[in-house]
């Protein structure tokens, strides 16, 4: 069995560039024109994770039983719409950027069957993230088909001119589905400097542009944002809160779930890993992990058809890929990653509405 996995992570290797034995991505593309020029704001101040961490899938490097989460229903089934993205963010998890498409675009067809069997599952939302999803030729068709058919539909989206592009669609759909629709739209800090340290040169004004757009329009809103280290949670919404009234966005920046101040990720750092005595000493439940309640679609370049992923966040490593359709899905996560702990356990976020 151990063998089977070494000779998938192999191919998986192979094909995506990335090393997920080790749970490391390096950044081995070039990067694009418009990328940062500098590190991170945000980047993760922690010493290098050790590699017997995250090892095994059922036991911890100190021998401890490894604790999982149980899936209890799909109430938001994420549709990954490809990894292309017009921005090349400094510490993108997935490395989205203008020429990775290790995620290719997902198609209205393959979508459709998704729902399909969501629908028969009593999903309520489907949730949209890339890349940047209107770069997706198919996007509009799949979102709409979402949206007809009855689910709530969440848009990641940088609010930038891949959206800009198709204002008269969003004002028709925001006319038939009303708040059904909701856009959330990373402005990763209240600064210009933080978002553009992260997010590369001449972002601001147009992703802000964006989301005052979208507000004028009276869309279902929402921001994702990110704190700098030690940066604290109340003033940064209280800053937020200061940039929305000056820029008449109609967001209260003091409501979670309307701006969502995510933890940061880098598995490349150390961080504990979670045992199944974590959920107490934590007082925490499986059931408040994104994992017990969500699962994400991916169709990863060279593969023939779209897979299901754990969560949105572990895209590529065969331990989280979960199989091809939505029952075969439905089985325990083990939490075997360090985004497991340092996203999920410890930082306490949902990438979910
Ligand atoms: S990263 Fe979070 S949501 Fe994803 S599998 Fe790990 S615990 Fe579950």
């Amino acid at each position: 069995m151990a063998e089977e996995m070494g000779a998938v992570r192999i191919e998986y290797e192979k094909a995506f560039r990335v090393n997920v034995s080790t749970k490391i991505h390096p950044k081995t593309r070039p990067k694009p024109r418009n990328a940062p020029a500098g590190p991170s704001p945000f980047a993760v101040n922690a010493p290098a994770l050790p590699p017997a961490k995250f090892a095994d899938p059922d036991w911890t490097a100190q021998g401890e039983p490894r604790a999982s989460v149980p899936l209890i229903a799909i109430e938001t089934l994420w549709l990954n719409t490809g990894t292309l993205c017009n921005l090349a963010c400094a510490t993108c998890y997935i490395e989205s950027s203008p020429t990775n498409d290790a995620l290719v675009y997902l198609s209205a067809e393959h979508a459709a069957e998704f729902y399909d069997e969501a629908q028969g599952l009593g999903t309520r939302e489907i949730g949209f993230t890339g890349g940047e999803p209107f770069m997706n030729p198919a996007f509009l068709p799949m979102l709409t088909d979402a949206l007809e058919r009855g689910f709530e539909a969440l848009v990641l989206t940088n609010a930038m001119k891949p959206m800009r592009r198709h204002e008269e669609a969003l004002l028709l759909l925001r006319e038939r589905f009303g708040d059904r629709l909701t856009l959330r739209v990373s402005l990763d800090h209240h600064t210009k400097a933080g978002h553009e340290g992260e997010r590369g040169p001449n972002s601001w004004d147009v992703g802000l542009g964006g989301l005052r757009w979208l507000s004028g329009n009276n869309f279902s809103i929402a921001v994702a944002g990110r704190l700098l280290p030690g940066e604290d949670m109340g003033e940064a919404r209280a800053l937020y809160g200061q940039l929305f009234e000056r820029e008449g966005i109609a967001i209260d920046a003091g409501d979670p779930m309307r701006l969502v101040l995510f933890p940061e990720m880098d598995a490349t750092r150390d961080i504990a890993e979670i045992t199944t005595a974590c959920w107490d000493i934590l007082g925490k439940s499986p059931s408040d992990i994104m994992c017990a309640t969500s699962r994400m679609v991916v169709h990863r370049k060279g593969e023939e058809r779209p897979r299901v992923a754990a969560c949105t966040l572990i895209p590529h490593d065969p331990e989280f890929d979960l199989g091809d359709n939505l029952a075969e899905a439905a089985r325990a996560v083990k939490l075997n990653h360090p985004h497991c702990a340092r996203f999920c356990v410890l930082g306490g976020a949902s990438c979910s509405g």
